[in-house]
C-alpha cells in the first residue's frame, strides 16, 4: 500500500499572525508524524503551483488577480475572518497545486492514495470570494482538473469538516458528475447546508447535506456515515473519492461544538477507505481543511494516515469528551434525508 503525502514549507509562509488558522497547525502535524515514525511509511509528493487556467476552472480571473494584488501590497484582511500576508498568494497556488498533484499521482498510479497537508484551506472559497480562512478552493479545483484532464465522469467529494463547504457545494451544484456530501454542525457558519439544498437541474440529488445538531459525537457521525454516505456512494459508483478532511468537529476544538474523538475520525476514515476499496480501486485523496486544537489535529491526521496505511492500532490519548452531553436525537433527521434522496 503506497500512501502519498503532499507537504511543502511554502505552506508555513501564509502568515496569518494571531489567527486560529496559522502555520503552527501544519508544524504540529509534521512534527507529530516525524516523532511517531509515520513519515517513513509515506511517499512524498512534491506540490507545484496551480496555473491560472487551473484556478479559473473554479474562480473568476478578476478575483485571482485581486488576491495576487493584495499579496503584492504586503497582504491584509479580505473580510472579517480571512487574512493574507505577502506570501499567501504563492502558498495558495501551491495549496491548490498540491491537491492537483495528489490527485494526479493517485489517478496515474504513482501512489494508491494520498493526503495533501496544505494551507490555506479551501472549501469555503467561492467563485469570486475569499471566505472562512480560504482563498482558493483546493478540492474543487483538483476535482475540476480530474474531470477535464482524465475524462472521469463520477467523482465523490466527502466533506467532514465541521463547517459546511459552501464553496465546494456551489462549484458543483449544477454538475451531475460530482456527488458532494457534507456533514456539518448546523445551524452554524457559513449558514448554508440545509437538507433542502440538493443540487439543481440535471444535478438534482448530487448534493447531499447532513446538517447535524451541536453536541453530535462519534455515535451520530458513524450513524450518518453508515446510513446515508455509504448507500449514496454505492449508488453513485465514483471513479475517485476526494475528502475535505477538516478535524474541527473534535470535542477539544474551540471553533465548534461537536464531540467527535480521534477514534471517531479514524472510524469515519475507515468507512471512506472501505468505499474507496469497494468502488474505485482505493483511489482516495484527502485534503486538509480545518482543525484548530493542535493536539487533536495532529493526532487525527496521524490516525487518518494509519487507517489508510492499514495500521490497526490507533492512538487516542485525548479519548472521549470529558463532559457528557445529552446525545442529540438524529433519527428523524436521518429518516428525512433518506426520503429526500430516496435512500430507503
Ligand atoms: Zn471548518
Amino acid at each position: 500500500m503506497k500512501v502519498g503525502f503532499v507537504y511543502d514549507p511554502i505552506y508555513l509562509k501564509h502568515d496569518t499572525g494571531q489567527h486560529p488558522e496559522n502555520a503552527k497547525r501544519l508544524e504540529a502535524i509534521i512534527s507529530h508524524l516525524e516523532r511517531t515514525g509515520l513519515t517513513q511509511q509515506l511517499t512524498p509528493i512534491r506540490p507545484r503551483a496551480a496555473s491560472i487556467e487551473e484556478l479559473s476552472l473554479v474562480h473568476d480571473e478578476q478575483y485571482i488577480s485581486h488576491i495576487r494584488g493584495v499579496a503584492q501590497k504586503g497582504g491584509g484582511w479580505l473580510n472579517v475572518d480571512t487574512v493574507m500576508s505577502s506570501n499567501s498568494y504563492e502558498a495558495a497556488l501551491y495549496a491548490a497545486g498540491g491537491v492537483i498533484r495528489a490527485t494526479e499521482a493517485v489517478i496515474n498510479g504513482e501512489v494508491d492514495s494520498a493526503l495533501a497537508l496544505v494551507r490555506p484551506p479551501g472549501h469555503h472559497a467561492t467563485y469570486e470570494q475569499a471566505m472562512g480562512f480560504c482563498l482558493f478552493n483546493n478540492v474543487a479545483i483538483a476535482t475540476k482538473c480530474a474531470l477535464a484532464n482524465y475524462k472521469l465522469e463520477r467523482i465523490l467529494i466527502v466533506d467532514f469538516d465541521v463547517h459546511h463547504g459552501n464553496g465546494t457545494q456551489a462549484a458543483f451544484y449544477d454538475n451531475p458528475h460530482v456527488l458532494y456530501i457534507s456533514t456539518h454542525e448546523y445551524p452554524f457558519y457559513p449558514g448554508t447546508g440545509s437538507i433542502e439544498e440538493t443540487g439543481s437541474g440535471t444535478a438534482g440529488g448530487t448534493t447531499i447535506n447532513i446538517p447535524l445538531p451541536a453536541g453530535s459525537g462519534d455515535t451520530e457521525y458513524l450513524e450518518v456515515f453508515e446510513q446515508i454516505i455509504v448507500p449514496a456512494a454505492i449508488r453513485f459508483k465514483p471513479q475517485l473519492i476526494l475528502v475535505s478532511a477538516g478535524y474541527d468537529a473534535h470535542w477539544a476544538d474551540e471553533l465548534a461544538l461537536m464531540q467527535v474523538s480521534v477514534t471517531g475520525f479514524a472510524q469515519m476514515v475507515k468507512i471512506i477507505k472501505g468505499l474507496g476499496d469497494e468502488l474505485c480501486d482505493g483511489r482516495l485523496v484527502f485534503s486538509l481543511e480545518g482543525g484548530y486544537n493542535l493536539t487533536a489535529l495532529a493526532a487525527s491526521v496521524k490516525a487518518t494516515f494509519d487507517i489508510v496505511l492499514g495500521n490497526t492500532a490507533i492512538e487516542d490519548r485525548l479519548g472521549q469528551p470529558p463532559r457528557s452531553f445529552k446525545a442529540p436525537s438524529i433519527a428523524p433527521l436521518i429518516k428525512k434525508i433518506k426520503e429526500i434522496h430516496k435512500l430507503v
